[in-house]
């Protein structure tokens, strides 16, 4: 079973919106069951096709996706062991949080069960654009080598949720389920709990990693790394400039100019990823004309987006006897 969305959709990674949707209709008017009654699987094939362009027809969560794909074949992403996506499901979870299992994936009724840690870093923004290495000490939960997990002894089932983890509240159509505050979503409770880790079984533990961030990171994306072979999610937030915003590979940002500058033209050293360049300012440039400057974006698959620069004319408030005269004769020429 293909696990790939691009490969679901019978597409390249470089394909446009536009083929994109063709494909994913050409083969969900095939793959549709009612189109194919006597083939069960034809429902599970029509389901995945449909996640897929869920995912790829949108463009900020393909965007998130080529990264996390990125990451998954990094050799960052397992210890040699090529931990890359689990299932479809598994892809949509850890992009977009909760959901698809239903479940919390760290309070499950199985304590035995390895659980998938999530932990969250604030990388630099300049290291989301172009990809670098950071370092980073996380804090993960690790099985208490006292109980060995257990939590302590005397396992009773919970009183309060039966047994489930899991109570609901409201009714009929409008309930939601909500773990039990009583076990912790656990489904039982202990009679004696261990005093190392106070009856959750985890521990926590200071772990050292050095993480890769692929070039062209989004704030809210995840990449996936294995620690002690435990997997851990680690979402990115990536810290805002005070010069730049993202869009997409571009970057904008504003420079002031004087209305003499803007005026009669001038070269400003301009801020970029890439140290300061400089940019030309023609005469006669208007407030708020954008000038480009190309390659000096963002890199996303390859692909080097370009630097936006608003132009802002700066007018003198206050003017000395000197710059009146001067400006009453310009006034005078009527332009
Ligand atoms: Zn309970
Ligand atoms: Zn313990």
């Amino acid at each position: 079973m293909t696990k790939d969305l691009y490969e679901i959709l019978g597409v390249s990674e470089k394909s446009t919106p536009d083929e994109l949707r063709k494909s994913y209709r050409k083969l969900a008017k095939k793959n549709h069951p009612d189109a194919n009654p006597d083939d069960p699987a034809s429902e599970e094939r029509f389901k995945r096709i449909s996640d897929a362009y869920d995912i790829l027809g949108n463009p900020e969560k393909r965007e998130q996706y080529d990264l996390m794909r990125q990451g998954g074949h990094d050799p960052f992403a397992g210890g040699g062991g090529g931990e890359g996506f689990g299932d479809l499901s598994d892809v949509l979870r850890s992009m977009f949080g909760g959901g698809a299992g239903g479940g919390n994936p760290f309070g499950g009724g199985r304590s035995a069960q390895r659980a998938t840690s999530q932990v969250e870093i604030e990388i630099p923004f300049a290291t989301a654009a172009r990809g670098g290495t950071v370092q980073r000490v996380l804090r993960l939960p690790v099985q208490c080598s006292e109980c060995n997990g257990a939590g302590g002894s005397g396992r009773e089932t919970c009183s309060s949720c039966g047994g489930a983890g899991r109570i609901s509240s409201g009714q009929g159509f409008f309930s939601t389920m909500h773990p039990c505050v009583n076990c912790g979503g656990r489904g039982y409770t202990l009679r004696k709990k261990c005093s190392s880790c106070g009856g959750s079984g985890e521990t926590q533990s200071s772990e050292k990693v050095s993480l890769r961030i692929p070039p062209g990171a989004v704030d809210g994306s995840a990449l996936r790394t294995s620690v002690g072979g435990n997997t851990v999610l680690v979402r990115l937030r990536v810290k805002s400039d005070r010069f730049f915003t993202r869009q997409g590979r571009d970057l904008l940002c504003s420079v002031t100019v004087t209305a003499a500058q803007a005026v009669l033209g001038s070269a400003l050293m301009v801020r970029t990823l890439d140290g300061k360049v400089k940019l030309k300012i023609k005469p006669g440039t208007q407030p708020g004309t954008v000038l480009r400057m190309r390659g000096k974006g963002v890199v996303h698959n390859g692909v080097t987006g370009d630097q936006f620069v608003t132009v802002v004319v700066k007018l003198p408030v206050e003017l000395s006897d000197d710059q009146r005269s001067l400006w009453t004769k310009i006034k005078e020429t009527g332009s």
